[in-house]
């Protein structure tokens, strides 16, 4: 039987193993794959997800899974009730979803690409999974054109279709492509929202404007992956509860690829010290992808994951590791700094004195 140990936030107990996903389907990938092409994944791409809450379920992993708010709505007329008066005016005007809703289809049973009623519905009844918010629209936070107004309507339209379909508050947030943008931090507070995943702190993964990733960052990137480049990216876990609290992000779990696949082990052997380093030191591991990401090489990826979670599983039954979601990093974060975050729910601008301090 595993062990429950409790978290120290200060390094000398148990380290913490925390999963996202970023769950978009055709929103995320619609500025940068043709139609034709992504429906050709849709069957693997929407099959991902149950297999995964399985494989989470076995290992008893928790994850936070960030939803696109689009794919709640029950369907086109629903959809188009909610979308924002102010919305983005993106220089890159591709970049907009909203020239694209004209052509999606009517609901999820026609149009799986769109819509994700049900498999957001068996997310959130599996044990020890968050669903979390990843915008309403895909929205990019520091995309030129875009605004504070625009941003704050898409998020309200996040929250409120997360709270009418789900019944809860909505209070994790993944920002589109990892565009943290720290002046928009008000936003969340007033909207409840008290925990966001931030980039590692390797220059490698400053927040940009993907027009600005150069050819050589890209590179290190992808490099990272496979040996250290930007360290081990491990993270103490946080000893206040800021709002809203940063649960950085480790590492991206590149799927796998069959041109590198003499690369594969490196890749494994990389995710396993990490993990092995958070176990030792009890510090945080924050490992995140998409779903979407397993829509081929299907078999191979499972057994990746697979690898990986029967190392974590190692670790936690020997006390060493315990499973968090985001938002339950925040909850077991010791030793809060004022208020915990559920005082700033209700539109209270509670939350913004305590960040000046802790941040
Ligand atoms: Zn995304």
């Amino acid at each position: 039987m595993t062990r429950t140990p409790t978290i120290d936030a200060h390094g000398s107990g148990p380290g913490a193993f925390v999963v996202s996903l970023d769950f978009e389907l055709y929103w995320g990938a619609r500025d940068h794959v043709a139609y034709p092409d992504w429906i050709e994944r849709l069957e693997q791409a929407r099959s991902a997800v149950p297999k995964l809450l399985n494989m989470f379920r076995e290992f008893e992993i928790h994850a936070t899974w960030a939803v696109v708010g689009m794919l709640l709505s029950a369907d086109r007329q629903d959809l188009f009730g909610r979308i924002p008066r102010n919305r983005p005016r993106y220089g890159r005007s591709h970049l907009s979803p909203y020239r694209h809703v004209g052509v999606i289809g009517r609901e999820e049973i026609d149009d799986g690409a769109h819509y994700a009623r049900t498999l957001v519905d068996l997310i959130a009844r599996t044990p020890n999974q968050e669903v979390a918010s990843h915008t309403f629209s895909h929205y990019y936070c520091l995309e030129a054109g875009q605004s504070s107004c625009a941003f704050e309507e898409d998020l309200r339209a996040a929250v409120a279709v997360h709270r009418q379909f789900l019944d809860a508050s909505l209070r994790t947030l993944v920002f589109p492509r990892n565009q943290v943008n720290r002046d928009y931090f008000d936003i969340l507070r007033q909207l409840g929202i008290c925990v966001y995943r931030g980039t590692p702190d390797s220059w490698l993964y400053r927040p940009t404007r993907r027009v600005r990733y150069d050819l050589i960052r890209r590179g290190l990137r992808f490099l990272d992956c496979y040996v250290p480049v930007s360290g081990g990216n491990v993270f103490d876990l946080p000893a206040v509860q800021p709002c809203p609290m940063d649960v950085q992000a480790s590492s991206f779990l590149r799927p796998y690829s069959r041109k590198l696949k003499f690369f594969e082990p490196l890749k494994l052997r990389r995710i396993r010290r990490s993990l092995d380093r958070a176990a030792a030191t009890g510090a945080m591991y924050h490992l995140w992808w998409h779903p979407e990401n397993f829509w081929t090489n299907v078999d191979e990826n499972f057994v990746m994951l697979k690898r990986i979670l029967e190392h974590a599983a190692r670790l936690r039954s020997r006390g060493r590791l315990v499973s968090l979601n985001m938002g339950e990093v925040f909850d077991r974060s010791s030793a809060p700094l004022g208020a915990p975050c559920e005082r700033v729910h209700g539109n209270s601008l509670a939350g913004s004195e305590l960040i000046a301090d802790a941040n």
